[in-house]
This record gives structure tokens, C-alpha cells and sequence, in this order.
């Protein structure tokens, strides 16, 4: 009686640890995120009155036979193959509202700078109020992890937004950070990494500040294959540019190139020796956007909606529970600790740190 007694004292003080952390099997992540990527594309496909509105989509009938079903789960699985393909049966999906389960971002200000900061360090920063190239002066989970001697330069970033290496504060984080106009450096190129140079230099973007996605994307893929980090977060930026132009059929048709993107992350992940089984996926956006034809381009405090987010989960540490369908609420500011979390690391206590998700790392 008296063993069993203390077995099950043991057992107790053991459990929380064993539940949270100690246990993982995770030893690298790749975050991505979709630059104003609405929910409501997630769960629901394209929006009908948005697609058939000439003033955002001059053929309807051409858009109407990439991305319209009247089946709403068709209709995101044309929009979304791997997220609702492969995420969805191997990982979780949090953020469906029409069910209940939401996500939304803390911050008052709904846009990039102050989601970023929220989404990376853990809270909300009422001085982060404005998308200025000012350096962050909170630390982020990249600056967090760099400083370790088992992260020391495995921790990078690759992000269409020049903004990017103020966000992660880059001078005083050493953290290797490509982003905006930035080419690959000036160490012994290869020769596929002087043509993506090239290929940067001769397309040029429409907007003064974002690159192409497919610009970020093959820096990253080079990157990944030669330097092996351990946190990789890659930042895309077209969807949230094309909104702002009014041109929902380029904002569906970036999302359904960066599912492809993340496919193909996905699996360099499971191809190579170091990630196999031992990488979690996180995905997320920084902020949503107004709803309807009305206010679907803008974001902001004026734009209700804008708060509401969404973000899923893939790995070795994370059950296979689908989309998410418990009424539960949902914050950006959680994810830095769940993603310390996964790493069996203990993330530095701060009064408004979101607390970790339970659910994605439960065996
Ligand atoms: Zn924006």
C-alpha cells in the first residue's frame, strides 16, 4: 500500500511535465505564414460575391472553372489540395468560426508589424503600432532560440516583406534574416544561386516594398537543402498585396501557389535524414480582413473581421484531429510558446504571454 501510495505521488508531480514538455519528439520547425490570408478562404473557398464582382474579377467564368464548386468543402480543396488534403488528415486546423473554433490576434491595431510582433515574441506591444522599419525592441522566438548554444546560427528567416529584418531586429539578433530586395550573399554562389539572383534582379514586383513569393521561396528551398537550420520561418507576402489591389483572383491564385509552396516544404522535410519525423509544421497569418465585397481588400481597426485568424499544425508531436471542431477561442500571441513548447524548451514568463495549445501537443 505505502509503495503504491508513493508511486502515485510520483506519478503525479511527473505528469504535467511529461504532458508539456520533456516528451517531444520535435527537433526543428518551419513556421510560414500568409500575409492577410482571410479565414474565410480557408475554410470556405473562394467567396462568390467577391468572384463575381467585375471590379475585383474581370472573368468570371475563367475564375468560376479554377476555383468555384457550390460544395463549400469541394470548394476549398480546389483552393487549398495539400492544406485540405494532407494537413487536414495528418494535423489539425484551428480557426473554422461557422463551427465555433476561433482564432483571433490580441493586438488593437490588425496589421502586419503588430501581428508579426504578437505571432513571434508572444504578446501584443501597444508601442508596435505602426509598419515603420523601426527595430522590434521585444526579443522574438528566432532572437530567443539563436542565443542558444544548440540554435547558435541554425535559425533563419526568408520573407518577401523588407520589413522583416526590423521585426526580427536583425543588427542586435544575428539571426540570418533574407528578406525584400535582399539577394543571396556574397560567400561562393552556386551556380543555381547566382540564376535565382538573377531571376530576383530581373522581376521585379509591382509593389515597393514585397518580392515575389516565388523569389522567398526558392531562397529558402536553397537554404534548407545547404545550411540545415533548426527554425526556419518563411514569411510570404503576396496574398495580403494583391487584396490591397483589389485583385481577389491573384489573391486565390497566390494561395493555392504558397499550398503547393508548403507541399513542397513539406516534403523536403520528410525526405531528408534531419527532419524526417522530427519537424513540426506551423502555419498562420498575421491578421484577417474585412468581410464582403464592401471591405474584403482592407484590414484595420475600421475593418471588423480584421482580428480573426487562423492557424494549423503538422508534426511528430501533434495528433491527427482534422479541422478543428470544438467551440473554443483561439490567440496568435499562444503560438511562440507552443512553438518553444515543442523544441523542450521553457519560453521566458511575461504577464501576457499566451499560454501553449494544448491540443496540438497532446500524443
Ligand atoms: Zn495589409
Amino acid at each position: 500500500m505505502r509503495v503504491g501510495f508513493l508511486t502515485t505521488i510520483t506519478l503525479l508531480f511527473l505528469l504535467p511535465a511529461i504532458s508539456v514538455v520533456g516528451q517531444s519528439r520535435t527537433e526543428n520547425v518551419v513556421l510560414i505564414t500568409l500575409d492577410g490570408m482571410r479565414w474565410q478562404e480557408i475554410f470556405q473557398g473562394a467567396d462568390k460575391d467577391i468572384l463575381h464582382d467585375k471590379r475585383f474579377v474581370e472573368d468570371a467564368a475563367d475564375a468560376d472553372s479554377q476555383y468555384w464548386d457550390n460544395d463549400p468543402i469541394k470548394r476549398r480543396e480546389k483552393l487549398l489540395p495539400f492544406i485540405w488534403g494532407t494537413i487536414a488528415k495528418e494535423g489539425q486546423i484551428y480557426g473554422n468560426r461557422s463551427l465555433g473554433n476561433k482564432v483571433n490576434v490580441r493586438n488593437k491595431f490588425r496589421f502586419s508589424y503588430p501581428g508579426y510582433n504578437e505571432l513571434l515574441t508572444g504578446f501584443p506591444d501597444k508601442r508596435i503600432k505602426s509598419n515603420a522599419k523601426r527595430n522590434n525592441p521585444n526579443q522574438t522566438v528566432l532572437e530567443f532560440l539563436n542565443k542558444k548554444m544548440e540554435y547558435k546560427d541554425k535559425v533563419a528567416a526568408f520573407a518577401s516583406w523588407d520589413v522583416f529584418h526590423y521585426i526580427l531586429n536583425q543588427q542586435r539578433s544575428g539571426v540570418h534574416v533574407n528578406a525584400g530586395n535582399d539577394t543571396l550573399g556574397a560567400q561562393k554562389l552556386s551556380a543555381r544561386e547566382r540564376f535565382l539572383n538573377q531571376l530576383h534582379k530581373t522581376s521585379p514586383s509591382p509593389w515597393s516594398s514585397t518580392r515575389y513569393d516565388k523569389i522567398t521561396h526558392q531562397y529558402a528551398s536553397e537554404y534548407f537543402a545547404n545550411s540545415k537550420p533548426k527554425f526556419l520561418l518563411i514569411a510570404y507576402g503576396e496574398t495580403d498585396e494583391y487584396a490591397h489591389g483589389g485583385h481577389y483572383l491573384s489573391y486565390l491564385k497566390s494561395a493555392n501557389k504558397t499550398d503547393a509552396y508548403i507541399q513542397e516544404v513539406w516534403n523536403w522535410i520528410q525526405s531528408d535524414e534531419q527532419y524526417r519525423d522530427k519537424t513540426t509544421l506551423v502555419i498562420t497569418t498575421d491578421h484577417g480582413r474585412g468581410n464582403g465585397r464592401k471591405s474584403w481588400r482592407s484590414h484595420g481597426v475600421l475593418q471588423k473581421g480584421s482580428n480573426h485568424t487562423w492557424f494549423m499544425i503538422m508534426g511528430p508531436d501533434t495528433q491527427a484531429l482534422g479541422e478543428m471542431k470544438e467551440k473554443q477561442h483561439y490567440y496568435n500571441n499562444q503560438l511562440a510558446k507552443t512553438i518553444v513548447g515543442f523544441l523542450n524548451l521553457e519560453y521566458p514568463v511575461h504577464g501576457s504571454y499566451g499560454g501553449v495549445i494544448a491540443t496540438a501537443m497532446e500524443h
